[in-house]
């Protein structure tokens, strides 16, 4: 495009003021949409104003390709199974500095902003903290002019969605691209073949080197969707490119012409169904075929991807891992590393040593997990079946690795079986963590206790080999979405008394230090808080019908249920709090409201039952007039990034009470905290930092420490002492398990009681009466609603560290060793 009309589409037809910005609007309602202003439905609107924004949009990121790659830039290909960006409409607005203009445009044209926002349907391709995760990522990235695309999958449906019948979860399929989507960018053109199956034949080439052929037994055609992703405030607009399975073929013509008509159209049906649907578990699928078929498919599109951009540079493929640096968000997408090894020697012809040299240096890991059933593991022979060469490069890795390894540590073969990446046994697995770290130039855990235990835990033989691989980033979030966008009655106040700067420099909210003792301000910022409580009670009442008092303490614990994460401890003190009140009327303790939200993957049961148990003690409490001002419980349908917008800053308290050692990170606290929740939780994941952060005096602790917990796992564990050495919590049990708040029906909420009571593998009851007596110092606290006023000021003033642009910062430089690039 020459530099003329480049000027000349920009002149006339993305106009940053209100009034081309309503021109636009009308044009698309009209040419993109079909549709006169007098018949356009809300949705027509949204569509409009969405592709008005896009255009906008979609110079920059053309100008950002056109710029790195003149430049040549080092860039970070973000890899990750799941992405969860959230609406997009609204942060793209506020990254593209027209807010105002917008609400002017839209003002005029006699349409609701708010509700035009609410059309939009979000992308819920990922499952929660992992995939938000990236999307923040992905946000930071760009905002720190970063080059940088993430790789992942389009999912056809994302996440299910939750809706509650009879107080469990019913999942509903997530049809989210049913009505469109403004936001990507088809690229037909941009497509690969991925292969599967078959077979490996050896061979001598024209040299005489031994080489080997695939021979795959069927292919799929992966095609590439754009999505720009904007950094605030800055031109750089990154890419996330997500890719979609194809038929390689529509017909099998064989078969179409012997009369099969079913059979033919079936094969291109299979390889459609590839990126049909996301695992809705938070934990690995043992054995699902589907599910590493998936993760080969991306990462192998992905890397085609990489390569083709990088042949264009003319440079010789041993300097790859100069141009780019993959993230591996999880072992997810770990099969890169035998396929970058299998472009480079098969595809390429390089020579083992070079081509191992370029792939080590190229990837580098993030575990998300100690919990050793997420740890991924792939059948040897269901492997062998799906990626046969990947298989024997992994093999050839493996005996490589070992082989440096004996001389390492110089040692006898019983240790190495530990470092293998193949597990032995009846049936043989891939230890896809093993071949993560083997293939890394870095690993990193998710918070600075996450990352030691991974070093003492998890991966102590890889840490002696290597004492420098294991780093540490602690997770952060995007201040623009969970802030700027989400709480925007915060958003004006601190733009009145600190100015903006905290939106790119979270670390400048120090400056409300001075002012968290200031009277006037304390009231402003109640009034804030104030408001965002009235949004949230509004939301949960279109959700749920359920009326809830933002006078009351809004308690609030959302994220997937998972009996670590504990929800069920949460409950058994909602129990307790019940139990005390009925037995003593006259107590007086602050109302409190406890809002719960989160999906439980479909087939877990006990997550299931804890989301039954949530809606059953809520309506029985919620009935009982003894409650009325006290007490109330809602579970909050659905929640995903959409909801949270409101969720996260209407909250007083943040629930963050997983079992010490259990929880890696935690991103959900973050929200909460910078969002002038106070939180009450445990010594584990990144709370440890908040409170250091925040200081002691102003977060709420809990529990064991996991000291404690790797103690009390040695020495024993007898839960049921816990409940006979505790009346409370032995009432609260027997409540649960005797039909109380199940109609008389004393068979449901047993398996959960049981549960607790033989086993507790997540140590429920050992903290019981530690969060009790800690929840009734924070009724207390509340009380002194300036005290509580301080604490909150205080939390915000000081979570500038749990900003993404900071993680971002240290991945930068200790890992990714990559500079910014500024677009003009
Ligand atoms: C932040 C977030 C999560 C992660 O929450 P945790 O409390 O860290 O588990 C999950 N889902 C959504 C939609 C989120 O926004």
């Amino acid at each position: 495009m020459s530099e003329v009309t480049s000027s000349k589409i920009q002149s006339t037809r993305v106009g940053m003021d209100a009034a081309a910005i309503k021109q636009s609007i009308l044009e698309h309602l009209v040419h993109t949409q079909s549709r006169f202003p007098d018949v356009a439905s809300e949705s027509d609107w949204y569509n409009a104003l969405a592709h008005a924004v896009r255009d906008r949009m979609l110079e920059r990121m053309m100008v950002t390709a056109k710029t790195y790659k003149a430049n040549k830039s080092r860039t970070v290909c973000y890899l990750s199974a799941e992405f969860l960006p959230g609406p997009h409409l609204a942060n793209n607005i506020l990254a593209l500095g027209i807010w105002q203009e917008v609400q002017e445009a839209v003002a005029q044209l006699g349409l609701d902003f708010e509700s035009l926002l609410e059309e939009e349907v979000e992308p819920g391709l990922g499952n929660g903290g992992l995939g938000r995760l990236a999307a923040c990522y992905m946000d930071s990235m760009a905002t720190l002019k970063i080059p940088a695309i993430g790789y992942g999958i389009r999912y056809e449906f994302g996440i299910f969605r939750q809706e509650i019948e009879d107080g469990w979860q019913v999942e509903k399929t997530d049809k989210w691209l049913s009505y469109g989507n403004p936001w990507e960018i088809p690229r037909p053109r941009l497509r690969f073949n991925v292969h599967f199956g078959g077979h490996t034949e050896q061979f001598k080439d024209i040299d005489g080197i031994l080489r080997v052929k695939w021979i795959p037994e069927w292919r799929v055609i992966g095609v590439a969707h754009d999505t720009p992703v904007m950094g605030y405030g800055v031109k750089n607009t990154n890419l996330l490119r997500l890719w979609s399975s194809e038929a390689a073929e529509s017909f099998n013509f064989q078969a179409f012409n012997t009369g099969d008509y079913y059979g033919a159209v079936n094969e291109k049906v299979t390889s459609e169904n590839l990126t049909k649907v996301l695992y809705p578990n938070d934990e690995p699928e043992a054995g699902k075929r589907l599910r590493l078929e998936q993760q080969y498919f991306f990462v192998s599109c992905s890397l085609q991807d990489m390569v083709r951009i990088y042949l264009q540079s003319g440079d010789p493929l041993d300097q790859f891992h100069h141009k780019y640096t993959a993230q591996l968000n999880d072992t997810h997408p770990a099969i890169a590393i035998p396929e970058l090894m299998r472009l480079l020697v098969d595809r390429n012809q390089m020579d083992w040593d070079t081509a191992w040299h370029v792939t080590r240096n190229t990837f580098a890991y993030t575990n998300h997990t100690l919990l050793p059933e997420a740890l991924e593991k792939w059948p040897l022979d269901l492997f062998k079946k799906v990626l046969p060469r990947h298989l024997e490069i992994i093999y050839e890795i493996n005996s490589r690795f070992l082989d440096e390894a004996r001389m390492k540590i110089h040692g006898l073969n019983g240790h190495l079986e530990k470092l293998s990446i193949i597990e032995e046994g009846a049936r043989p697995q891939v230890r896809m963590a093993h071949l993560a770290v083997v293939g890394s130039y870095k690993v990193n855990g998710v918070a600075e206790l996450h990352s030691e235990l991974l070093r003492q835990n998890v991966l102590p033989d890889f840490h002696a080999l290597w004492p420098d691989k294991i780093t540490n980033v602690t997770n952060g979030v995007t201040p623009r979405r969970f802030m700027l966008l989400s709480n925007q009655p915060l958003a004006h106040l601190l733009r009145e008394r600190i100015g903006c700067g905290w939106v790119t420099d979270l670390d400048s909210l120090h400056k409300l230090e001075a002012l968290a003792d200031d009277p006037d301000f304390q009231q402003q910022w109640q009034k804030v808080k104030r408001r965002n409580k009235e949004r949230l009670a509004r939301h949960a009442l279109a959700a749920t019908g359920q009326k809830i008092d933002p006078d009351s303490l809004f308690d609030v614990q959302v994220k997937r249920v998972h009996e670590y994460k504990r929800q069920h401890l949460n409950l058994l003190h909602i129990i307790t709090l019940y139990n005390r009140l009925k037995d003593n009327p006259g107590l007086d303790i602050p109302p409190r409201t406890f809002v719960f939200g989160g999906k439980a993957a479909p087939g877990y049961f006990m997550a299931k039952l804890i989301i039954k148990a949530i809606n059953s003690v809520a309506e029985v409490i919620n009935r009982d007039p003894d409650m009325d001002g006290r007490l109330r419980v809602v579970f909050f349908p659905n929640f995903n990034v959409k909801t949270a917008h409101c969720i996260y800053p209407g909250a007083d308290v943040s629930e963050q009470i997983s079992l010490a050692g259990k929880e890696a990170s935690g991103t959900g606290n973050m929200k909460f905290a910078l969002n002038g929740a106070l939180t009450v939780g445990t010594l584990d994941g990144a709370n440890i930092e908040i409170r250091e952060e925040v200081g002691k005096e102003n977060f709420f602790l809990f529990g064991m420490t996991e000291a404690e917990v790797s103690a009390l796992q040695q020495q024993g564990y007898h839960p049921q002492d816990y409940c006979q050495n505790d009346p409370e919590l032995k009432s609260a049990l027997d409540f649960l398990a005797s039909g109380y708040f199940s109609h008389g029906d004393a068979t449901l909420f047993r398996p959960l009681v049981d549960n607790l009571l033989n086993g507790d593998p997540y140590k429920v009851l050992v903290d019981y009466r530690s969060y009790v007596d800690c929840q009734a110092r924070i009724s207390e606290a509340y009380r002194d609603r300036q005290e509580w006023t301080r604490m909150s000021i205080l939390n915000v003033a000081r979570m500038g560290k749990f900003s993404s642009d900071r993680s971002i910062q240290e991945y930068t430089n200790n890992i990714w060793k990559i500079a910014s690039v500024d677009v003009f």
